[in-house]
């Protein structure tokens, strides 16, 4: 599988990060996310697969919190 779909340990958004490059900073926080550190959801195949699991897991994600919120 070549796409993982990671949650963020630091904002708690969801990111999608291609395996032949490993990581990916988090477009929330910055935070640089690796595959083998950060929670992986779930693996595709394609690019497009994953981001649309991205976009459904952020927008019904009640913990995740982008940048406009500090109260954590
Ligand atoms: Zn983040």
């Amino acid at each position: 599988m070549r796409y993982a779909v990671v949650e963020c340990p630091v904002c708690g958004g969801y990111l999608a990060i291609d395996s032949k490059v490993g990581y990916r900073k988090c477009p929330y926080c910055s935070y640089v996310n690796k595959i083998e550190v950060s929670r992986v959801v779930k693996t595709f195949k394609s690019p497009k697969e994953a981001s649309e699991l991205v976009r459904l897991l952020n927008s019904s994600n009640d913990s995740f919190k982008p940048l406009s919120s500090n109260d954590s």
